[in-house]
């Protein structure tokens, strides 16, 4: 198959060079990249049903023969309606289409079709709207790709026919003959064949189950090729634990689980064998900050430099204020670097930073640009890692000799799947909240109580909390600014109007965003109306309540960190979600918002209803998209990582000739390992 990653996707027919370009943006030059390119979902064709079986407002196929066509409706300017009855032997069925003359064309008296699409009963029978339609009545089950704004996916559905014609009489199986047989997989030819066009449900399985495995199998490999370097290196160990010494700089107790997550690392670098490359994953709000602070004492305690990179100026602002604070009066420097540092104190900073002189500093990707320069770094720190790539946290990781690497994260990532992400990092998790913290009561409403919700911020207002509104997401030709602004000049019309309201938006720099944070941290401002910039690990706990307009257009695991901007002190908070969207799916997403504050389950019934696209598709964890896996693959997990190193064992280079076509999946996804 290697050959077709060497065609381009213009010999297919239909593919011109428009398409190419949408395809392009798939990240598909290739026909070897197309075959690559799986269903996003199906739609089944394959189970026609009678019309009165079917359920109402189901999605069905139904075969129908076409038995009269109204004629056109002219509906009003550029809007035609084009209305058929159809029967499938009993019933009939009011098909209508707008705008679309070839439908009428092709929807001749008598001709049998397969529509596909919405049922809806009524007194005048059975409906369908623009339905879409298949003149081949034998049914199949059809595969849906992700779109782009003018490539269809029947578009790639016709070019990926003539690709998978294009696969040699025997392909070359990227799973050696022995792990397939030993795993009950199937060979590749068929996986791909049927992963586009099932011959049935069954067939369908049977390719997803060994394509998954050799996603698995193929990223545990490439992990296994970038991460062994990691266990070469010698690590800096530090000779004593001040961490009691820090508990004593702290105003408050920490939990249980703080400490544990802190002696775990403190463990890690007096004694492990290697450099520590831990994860910490703490729901939003358990504390990370205070982990990451004490492991950085120590560190700094031992004279190791410590760097900790977090992924906005205002979320490194408040760090190195919260740092600033705990450290006062210790002998421990600090400095904060980021991309609105002027010129001459970052001067400063890089030659402080260089000649030792700075014993943590905190700041954003402004870290590991060119200048800086360490004497002896020993700790970095990531905060909130699903924010950087690899790349990002490998090149500030190689300012220093080999030093400990902490990456943060409140996302839950199941463990399996941690390990495999990250190669061989150790896991420590913060299962436990700061004592006193109530949950977050979450309401779902559709817009018509906005007057009310603005009555009930009002009440808290006047009683001198303060509010957030995540102000919706922009439309297409609306910017950001704009979405912000306006919503923040509408409020001036309502019972809010009278309250100090402040905007933050991304298109503000770097110090007007800043200059709002404190306004609104230091209790200058009621209200924050804001776009997600404010997502990220920003604290301010006087504030209570928490709109977010729009709500069904956002992630839940989004929803769940915003939402954990309030909550943070001690008084009731409030998350109030509005959307006016009632389709079930946004209803029961909402619902679990309201049902719980759990992360993990959180981010668990995220999996469950969107799949994996989001949560894996994002190209932040800087491997390769992950394209079938799904959560219930996670039993998978360990079956895929056996058989990768077993292959590594027996041919660690993957140099043989029958694991040739593996090496180049593994090079072609791992562009740095195995090179
Ligand atoms: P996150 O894990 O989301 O990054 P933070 O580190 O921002 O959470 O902590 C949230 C808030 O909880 C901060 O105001 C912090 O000072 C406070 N906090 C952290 N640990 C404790 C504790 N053990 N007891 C009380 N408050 C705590
Ligand atoms: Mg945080």
């Amino acid at each position: 198959m290697a050959s077709l990653f060497m065609t381009s996707v213009t010999v297919l027919p239909g593919i011109g060079s428009r398409k190419a370009e949408q395809l392009e943006k798939l990240g598909v030059t290739t026909v070897g990249e197309l075959l690559r390119l799986y269903p996003r979902t199906y739609e089944d064709w394959s189970k026609p049903v009678m019309l009165a079986c079917a359920e109402e407002g189901s999605v069905c196929c139904v075969r129908a023969r076409i038995v009269s066509c109204s004629k056109p409706a002219f509906i009003r300017k550029n809007m035609t309606l084009y209305r058929f009855t159809a029967t499938d032997g009993e019933d009939y069925v009011t098909l209508s289409f707008f705008n679309t003359l070839f439908v009428y064309e092709q929807l001749k008296k008598g001709g049998e079709f397969l529509f596909y699409g919405q049922i809806k009963k009524s007194d005048r029978g059975y409906e369908m709207s623009s339905p879409k339609l298949l003149s081949s009545i034998s049914p199949h089950i059809r595969p849906v790709y992700q779109q782009t704004n003018t490539l269809k996916s029947s578009h790639i559905e016709r070019a990926m026919e003539h690709a998978v014609g294009m696969l040699p009489e025997k392909v070359n199986d990227t799973i050696p003959p022995a792990i397939r047989e030993k795993y009950g997989l199937c060979d590749m030819k068929y996986a791909i064949k049927n992963i586009h066009f099932p011959e049935n449900a069954e067939a369908l399985e049977i390719a997803r189950k060994r394509l998954v495995f050799e996603e698995l199998m193929i990223l545990e490999i490439g992990v296994c090729l970038k991460g062994s370097e990691r266990l070469t290196k010698k690590p800096v160990h530090i000779g004593k634990d001040y961490t009691g010494e820090y508990l004593s700089l702290l105003p408050y107790k920490l939990t249980g689980a703080q400490n544990k997550v802190i002696s775990e690392c403190i463990n890690d670098m007096l004694n492990a064998p290697h450099p520590m490359n831990r994860l910490i994953q703490g729901d939003v709000g358990s504390g990370k900050t205070a982990v990451a602070a004490a492991v950085c004492y120590s560190a700094a305690k031992n004279s190791l430099q410590c760097a900790f990179m977090v992924p906005t100026e205002i979320l490194a602002e408040q760090h190195f204020e919260n740092l600033k604070m705990i450290f006062e009066g210790t002998d421990i420097r600090l400095a904060l670097l980021t991309g609105s540092t002027k010129p001459s104190a970052k001067e400063t900073i890089y030659r402080q930073l260089n000649n030792g002189e700075i014993d943590i500093v905190i700041g954003t990707h402004a870290l590991i640009s060119e200048g800086v320069s360490f004497k002896r770094l020993g700790l970095v720190v990531t905060d909130e890692q699903h924010r950087f790539g690899v790349g990002q946290r490998a090149a500030l990781t190689s300012k220093g000799e080999a030093p400990h690497v902490i990456v943060m994260s409140a996302t839950p990532i199941p463990r399996t799947l941690a390990l495999m992400l990250f190669g061989d990092l150790e896991l420590s998790v913060i299962d436990e909240l700061p004592p006193g913290r109530q949950k977050v009561n979450t309401y779902c409403v559709d817009s018509t109580l906005r007057e009310r919700i603005y009555g009930f911020m009002k009440k808290h207002i006047d009683e001198g909390r303060q509010c957030y509104i995540i102000c919706p997401l922009v439309e297409q030709n609306e910017t950001e600014m704009n979405s912000a602004l306006d919503y923040a000049e509408s409020l001036k019309d309502t019972v809010l109007g009278g309250c100090r309201i402040c905007v933050l938006h991304g298109r503000m720099s770097a110090s007007e965003k800043e200059r709002v944070m404190e306004l609104f941290a230091g209790g200058r401002a009621d209200i924050l109306v804001s776009t997600t910039v404010v997502e990220v690990g920003v604290n301010v706990p006087n504030a209570v309540i928490m709109l977010i307009e729009n709500a069904e257009r956002f992630g839940l695991s989004q929803l769940h960190q915003l939402r954990g901007r309030v909550g943070r002190g001690t008084a009731q908070s409030y998350c109030i979600l509005v959307t006016d969207n009632t389709s079930p799916l946004t209803r029961e997403r909402l619902e679990i918002m309201c049902r719980t504050n759990n992360g993990f389950v959180i981010a668990d019934e995220d999996l469950r209803l969107r799949g994996p696209g989001d949560f894996f598709g994002s190209r932040q964890h800087g491997l390769p998209e992950f394209r079938l896996v799904r959560t219930s693959d996670m039993v998978n997990i360990e079956a895929a990582r056996e058989a990768a190193r077993s292959i590594l064992s027996a041919d660690p280079m993957l140099s043989e000739k029958e694991n040739a076509p593996l090496l180049f999946e593994v090079r072609r996804l791992f562009p740095l390992a195995a090179n």
